[in-house]
């Protein structure tokens, strides 16, 4: 049972969620959507810890699926980051700025980049890509993210500035964006040749979830006295985290998306 405490802790908290947003609202949208998210997390979880391969994957296209199809494409909503600015901005509650808060913003504190690795629906799609380890340090053109962040909330104020921020508009926004982030993704990483390319260096939400994910509570933790410096972990990581060094440092602590490749390598069980 022990094996299995991250995924019932980890389902148990989407559960909590689950019950008092259905509670508090009376709506039973949150009671399945939070519910549907936490089994596919606790299932996906349980079966990595019984060592089945493509855990991480199962959970990824389970969550990545139904956010992008249902909600996105069946329910129109959008979560792209300009979603979460216009319901900001117009003072509504929705599910853009739900998401943000629970996945991007306070999630974070807790689970770190946890939504990267097992729940984004563009990540999902460049994971497939053959360029599973970086072939090179990181560039330094990670200021794109910035103008990514910036140009998206322009473009909302200026709907508004318009007259023309509405729901259909912002649906018409999410199909543009995601078929952008996808080629842009898939470009980028043919060029680098590194499937995490986008999410290193353009990814917008990443302004969101680096600060918060430094402070995170689950994390990847380095036992450096029983490293041998073999550089295993380091060749297997797909965001080029010095995870072989147990400290905060900014890459460690808010580039690790929690994918487990580097645990699984070590050959002393340094990491944990
Ligand atoms: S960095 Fe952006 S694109 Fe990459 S997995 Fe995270 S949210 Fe998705
Ligand atoms: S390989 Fe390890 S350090 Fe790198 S992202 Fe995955 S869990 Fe984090
Ligand atoms: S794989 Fe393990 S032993 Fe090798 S460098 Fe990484 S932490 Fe150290």
């Amino acid at each position: 049972m022990k094996k299995f405490k991250t995924a019932i802790i980890l389902f148990a908290v989407f559960e909590a969620i689950a019950i008092s947003l259905w509670l508090k609202t009376g709506s039973l949208f949150y009671l399945l959507n939070f519910s549907y998210i936490g089994l596919c997390i606790g299932v996906g979880l349980a079966l990595s810890r019984a060592g089945w391969k493509y855990a991480r994957e199962f959970i990824q296209f389970g969550v990545g699926t139904y956010m992008l199809v249902f909600l996105g494409l069946i329910c129109r909503e959008n979560m792209q980051i300009e979603g979460f600015w216009y319901y900001l901005l117009s003072g509504v509650f929705g599910a853009g700025v739900l998401h943000y808060a629970i996945a991007k913003i306070f999630g974070p504190l807790l689970f770190g980049r946890g939504w990267c690795g097992y729940a984004c629906w563009t990540a999902m799609i460049l994971d497939l890509l053959p360029y599973k380890q970086p072939q090179g340090p990181r560039k330094k053109i990670g200021f794109i993210r910035y103008i990514m962040f910036a140009l998206a909330l322009i473009i909302v104020l200026l709907l508004f500035h318009f007259g023309k921020a509405t729901k259909h508009t912002m649906f018409i926004l999410f199909l543009i964006g995601n078929l952008i982030y996808y080629v842009v993704g898939i470009l980028l990483a043919i060029l680098f040749k590194d499937n995490r390319a986008f999410c290193k260096y353009i990814c917008p939400i990443t302004v969101f979830l680096k600060p918060m994910s430094y402070f995170s509570l689950l994390r990847i933790h380095c036992d450096e006295s029983k490293c041998i410096k073999c550089g295993k972990c380091l060749k297997v990581c797909p965001m080029n985290v010095e995870v072989n060094k147990d400290s905060r440092k900014r890459e460690n602590a808010t580039e690790c998306i929690l994918c487990h490749k580097c645990t699984k390598e070590c050959p002393v069980k340094a990491l944990k």
